[in-house]
């Protein structure tokens, strides 16, 4: 595992840490506060975890490779700000929901929903990202590009994946600098998390989990997934709960093209996490 951090969470509903964690330990808590963490090995780590063996709390250990390394790693986990100028609210124009789960209309599921007319941007040039998420869409998930992340990726030949023009708002007409990304190729079977630990929200009609804790983070098998730049994936497979699936389709890339994004400084592409800051968020694969 390429730089691995360590991190540590409280497992249990409505604890926090104890105030010596916040004096002691200021330097290794993440910005919102959630995970205390450490680079794998360190001594820091190991004091912690004497001092603070009594709290009930899950460690994990993920990669952190620095941009150098982008291509020694098979897949990340794709993940792209939001741009101003693309509303939320365009789900309802964008999608077919005839085929999607209504979530009792108690929650916001989606399950199912397919992308059927082109998403429609405001953006102002100068403000244009190269690669955007499109917030309210989700499922499925989609990426707006800029018409140099769309050559970038013709060129780089990549696969799993289809590119069409987004509607300009201000002619109607499809736009040739905007464009969107579908991610269309699935991984055969979900990875493995371990054990569920904790569904904090799921939807009450098909039971996908919105937000839960899991054991482990997912471990991919080399064999179920496909050999396309861009996949996603839609459920973990689990020791106590079987599959279970999620509201969102979590997609993927290739460690080439990640590394070619990140090296002709495409703007867009978010830090995978805040809790532990990781910039690149790898995908593990046995
Ligand atoms: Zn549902």
């Amino acid at each position: 595992m390429r730089r691995p951090i360590v991190y540590y969470m409280l497992t249990q509903r409505g604890t926090w840490w104890p105030p010596e964690v916040s004096s002691h330990y200021a330097k290794e808590l993440s910005r919102f506060g959630s995970v205390v963490y450490f680079r794998q090995g360190s001594e820091r780590e190991e004091a912690f975890r004497q001092t603070f063996r009594h709290l009930e709390l899950l460690r994990h250990v993920i990669a952190d490779p620095s941009p150098e390394e982008l291509a020694d790693t098979e897949y990340y986990f794709l993940s792209a700000k939001h741009e101003p100028g693309i509303w939320a609210d365009q789900a309802s124009s964008v999608l077919d929901l005839s085929a999607a789960c209504d979530g009792n209309g108690e929650v916001d599921c989606r399950r199912g929903a397919k992308v059927v007319r082109p998403v429609v941007h405001a953006a102002r040039k100068s403000k244009a990202l190269d690669i955007a998420a499109i917030p309210g869409i989700n499922p499925p998930r989609l990426h707006l590009l800029s018409a140099r992340a769309r050559d970038l990726l013709s060129s780089l030949g990549a696969t799993g994946c289809s590119i069409t023009p987004a509607l300009d708002k201000s002619t109607g007409a499809l736009s040739t600098t905007r464009f969107q990304l579908h991610v269309t190729q699935p991984v055969s079977a979900p990875p493995d998390s371990g054990k569920v630990l904790r569904i904090i929200d799921e939807c009450p009609r098909c039971g996908a989990v919105l937000a839960g804790h899991l054991e482990s983070l997912p471990v991919f098998k080399r064999d179920e997934m496909a050999k396309t730049d861009f996949q996603y994936f839609d459920a973990y497979r689990t020791s106590n709960r079987g599959e279970i699936k999620l509201v969102n389709e979590i997609p993927l890339v290739s460690g080439r093209v990640m590394k070619a994004l990140v090296a002709s400084g495409m703007s867009g592409l978010r830090d995978y996490l805040t809790e532990p800051p990781i910039r690149f968020g790898v995908a593990e694969i046995t």
